[in-house]
Formats: structure tokens, sequence, C-alpha cells
């Protein structure tokens, strides 16, 4: 799961330090690549497993494109990165992707690791809906990324979430004004996503005539 660097550093006397970037990735873009590989020098991780969600809870209706083409899309997107790698861990179990479980999962499976739950200030500020939040910040650190128009209020997360803020690692980085929605709204809209998603998955879009249907849009408000 974790490839070969998990097994790479058996044998040291340290911990494997895996960091771990959740999202839908409806589509992958170069904002959630950007964090990942600056939590990745910034921690000094060994390793950045990009899970997509089969379904966010907390997401109304369901993702645009299938989980087999957003996986698609992150692996070709991760692919010249040879500390990116990714996982069906959530793909794979049924029901809606709760953070807890794959965490939970993860640390079953790595053996000595500490894991680093990398994730933007929007996802923090909802951080208190997700499911046992509380568990969340004792299996993982939390990189925080900065993320334009999102000021997380700490005291009240901490009233929240005791422990949050020890928890956390705030990564004050390059803010990219970038997201999934606006991606497939450019899409809809025939505007140019090149230069912000890898040309790679820009092909991969195209190829699959992915975000374009006005059909799906009706089916799930989102898209
Ligand atoms: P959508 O618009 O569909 O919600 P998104 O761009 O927010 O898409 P997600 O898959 O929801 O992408 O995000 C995965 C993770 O990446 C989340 O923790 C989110 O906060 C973070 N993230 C996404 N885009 C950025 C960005 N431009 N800057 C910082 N963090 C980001
Ligand atoms: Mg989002």
């Amino acid at each position: 799961m974790t490839g070969t660097h998990t097994s790479q550093h058996q044998h040291t006397t340290r911990p494997v330090r895996l960091g771990v970037m959740g999202g839908t990735f409806d589509p992958i873009h170069i904002g959630h690549l950007a964090i990942a590989e600056e939590a990745r020098v910034r921690l000094a991780l060994d390793e950045v497993l990009f899970v997509p969600a089969r379904v966010s809870p907390l997401k109304l209706g369901n993702t645009c494109a299938s989980g087999e083409d957003r996986y698609r899309m992150v692996s070709l997107a991760i692919a010249d990165n040879a500390h990116f790698a990714v996982s069906r861990i959530e793909l794979d179990r049924e029901g809606p992707s709760y953070t807890v479980d794959t965490l939970e999962a993860l640390h079953t499976a790595c053996g000595r690791v500490e894991l680093y739950f990398i994730l933007g200030m929007d996802s923090l500020e909802t951080l208190v809906h997700w499911r046992r939040p509380d568990a969340i910040v004792r299996l993982a650190r939390l990189v925080v990324v900065t993320r334009p128009g999102y000021v997380p209020d700490w005291p009240a997360l901490e009233r929240a979430i005791p422990g949050v803020t020890q928890a956390s690692e705030v990564i004050d980085t390059v803010r990219l004004d970038i997201s999934s929605t606006e991606l497939r709204e450019r899409v809809r809209a025939g505007m140019p996503i090149r230069y912000l998603v890898p040309a790679s998955v820009e092909a991969y879009i195209y190829d699959h005539q992915l975000y374009r249907d006005e059909r799906t849009r009706a089916s799930a408000p989102s898209c």
C-alpha cells in the first residue's frame, strides 16, 4: 500500500513518516499536488499517500467522475514524483469514506508509522463534523495548509476538539485559489484548464469526456 518506502525504512531507527492526503480529487489539480509536496519537504515525510474517497460524507450528492476515473487521474498526476503514491483503501471499502477508519487501517497495515494527515484550512473548519475527530487527532498529526478565503478560529476548534491545536502543524505557503469545483465549471463552459492540472490529467478529462454532461449535473447538483 505504501510502496517501497515502507520496507526501505524498516531497519532504520525512526518510524516511517507517512503523509496522507485525502480528498475526492474530482479532479486532482495543482493545488493538491503543491500542498502535498510542500508538506513532504517541510516535514521530511518519506512518502505522501493520496487517498481518493469513495463517497465523501460531507459532500452533498455524489462525486461527478467515478471512483475509477478519479483514481486514474490521481495516478497520472503523481507519476513523476517518486515520493507520491495512491491508495485504493477508501475506494475499495463499502459505504462513506471516514478518515478515522483510513487512519486506523494504515496504522494496522504499516506497523511503526507516524501519520501526517494533510488538509486545507477549509477542511479543518469542518473537522468537528467528521466521524470521531478526537480519534483523528490522536491517530495523526494534522498538517493544515493555508487556502485563500479561510482563516480558522482556533479557540473555537479547540473547544470542540480538545487537543486539535497541539496536534496541528500549520503550513503557510503559496496560496493557489483553485478548486475542483471551479475546474469542473471551466470544463463545462469550454474554458481552459491547461496549467491548472497536469497535462496528463487534462488529456484524460477530454479523452473520457468528463465534466461535460448536463445530465450528470442534474443528478448531482454540485457537478
Ligand atoms: P471541491 O471543489 O470539489 O471540494 P477541492 O479543490 O476542494 O474540490 P478536495 O478533493 O475537496 O478538492 O480537497 C482535498 C484536500 O485538498 C482538502 O483537504 C482541501 O482542503 C485541500 N485543497 C484542495 N485545494 C486546495 C488549495 N487550492 N489550497 C489548499 N488546500 C487545498
Ligand atoms: Mg473541497
